[in-house]
């Protein structure tokens, strides 16, 4: 018999790319590859990259180094380069690196077999034309529907913003949404292999269907996805705050089944720095959305993610940021130093704000958003969470899940409650995660 060829894979960055790799591994189980933890036992090594900030592109680059010497003790290892780092450069990539047998750019997922199939028989190949058209979709294979509690839905892809420092556009194209009679038809499958919970996925999914007049925008997609049977609960990621309707702010008040939480980046808290990265909105703006999704549904949780030292930040602009943290009262933020991407229209302006100064700046901003997590985290003690549970926790003697606000939470409690909504009085509330006793089973 055969021995089962081994695929090792990397992903980086966002929900997008976790989704293309549950995509990666369909794909290559239909031509005899088998998913390994284990790089050292692998035959074919993909990586599915991010270049979204420059350390995550030179961590890819640090990675290939890894595998070359691999490589060197193994010559029929197979070594792909995916994702966006592999589009920005392209054969560039096999340059840098011509260990490397595959390059396949972010629209190119459909023509991945027949490059590993080739790179079996010796082939170098690039493959990252983007393409146009409504074909993009139907020819990205979907997961398989093998259960599990919780699963992400591509609901559109690309990005029409072009916020200055932003390379999604670039290695992502154009914005496109798929139809919601295919969404529900992958949110009904899902269901029916026992999955409970779906997130919607995009990189704007606030501004799905705006480029069909009179298809069902976001709030309809929102409503429709919550009639499919089994889902019990429905989340999305990520928001752009310009984009958020009033229709849409309503869902929080009128779908049960919809977790309250919501992903809404700010980037800054200064409307000379939001201008500059022609976000769309200004602090005003962002803290109206805010507050209307705080009068719709309130004990909404908010996480964001803010860039610290874009070029023409002052002292000014960064305590503009710190005020909004505190107003807004994340439950998580994730904040970076900003980074010029090449391409983008930042990467052309003058960055006069010094390295430790954007340093010292992150580490304030973290330091003071630690605090703010600490205390929302100690808030829910005493009070009863929803939490869906997901399956053992980490150290195998207890169970984790996730409260509607998309808190991390563990808990004692029978395995077999794996994929059930449980309600949980909150006894703990820690830096990263809840602690609770489940109440009714
Ligand atoms: S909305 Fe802006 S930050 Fe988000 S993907 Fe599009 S260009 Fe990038």
């Amino acid at each position: 018999m055969n021995k089962a060829k081994k695929l090792y894979l990397e992903t980086f960055g966002c929900q997008m790319n976790v989704s293309d790799s549950e995509k990666i591994v369909t794909l290559m189980k239909g031509i005899g590859y088998q998913q390994t933890a284990d790089p050292v036992e692998a035959d074919l090594v993909l990586l599915n990259t991010c270049s979204i900030r420059a350390t995550a592109e030179q961590r890819v680059y640090g990675h290939l180094g890894k595998f070359k010497s691999m490589k060197k003790q193994k010559p029929g290892l197979i070594i792909g380069v995916g994702g966006c780092v592999a589009q920005q450069e392209g054969e560039r990539l096999l340059r840098k690196a011509p260990f490397v047998s595959l390059v396949f750019g972010t629209h190119n997922l459909h023509l991945l077999q027949k490059m590993v199939s080739g790179a079996e028989q010796g082939k170098q190949s690039v493959a990252t034309d983007f393409l146009d058209d409504e074909k993009r979709f139907d020819l990205f294979p979907h997961a398989e529907s093998e259960g599990g509690v919780s699963r992400f839905v591509t609901v559109m892809q690309g990005c029409d913003n072009f916020c200055a420092y932003c390379i999604v556009p670039h290695v992502r194209g154009r914005e496109i949404s798929r139809s919601a009679d295919k969404v529900v038809e992958e949110v009904a499958a899902l269901a029916a292999a026992g999955v409970t919970e779906v997130t919607l996925l995009g990189q704007n999914v606030n501004s799905y269907g705006f480029k069909e007049p009179g298809a069902p925008d976001f709030a309809d997609l929102l409503r429709l996805v919550a009639q499919v049977e089994g889902i019990e609960r429905l989340r999305f990621t990520t928001s752009h705050p310009k984009d958020i309707s009033p229709r849409l702010i309503a869902c929080f008040a009128e779908i049960p089944k919809l977790a309250p939480h919501i992903h809404l980046p700010a980037q800054s808290g200064s409307d000379a720095v939001l201008q500059g990265m022609n976000r769309g909105y200004t602090r005003v703006q962002y803290l109206e959305k805010v507050r209307a999704l705080r009068d719709a549904c309130p004990g909404i949780q908010f996480t964001g993610d803010m860039i610290v030292g874009f070029p023409g930040e002052d002292e000014a602009c960064f305590e503009q940021t710190m005020e909004l943290i505190e107003e807004v009262q994340y439950a998580d933020l994730f904040s970076f130093i900003y980074s010029a991407r090449p391409g983008t229209k930042a990467a052309g302006f003058p960055d006069e704000v010094r390295r430790a100064e954007k340093q010292a700046r992150l580490e304030r901003l973290q330091a003071a958003q630690k605090k703010i997590t600490l205390a929302r985290n100690e808030s829910f003690v005493g009070g009863v969470q929803r939490v869906l549970v997901e399956g053992p926790s980490s150290t195998g003697d207890a169970l984790f899940g996730r409260t509607g606000g998309n808190r991390a939470t563990v808990m004692n409690g029978d395995p077999a409650l794996a994929g059930r909504l449980v309600e949980v009085r909150i006894t703990e509330g820690l830096q990263t995660l809840l602690k609770g006793e489940i109440l009714d089973v």
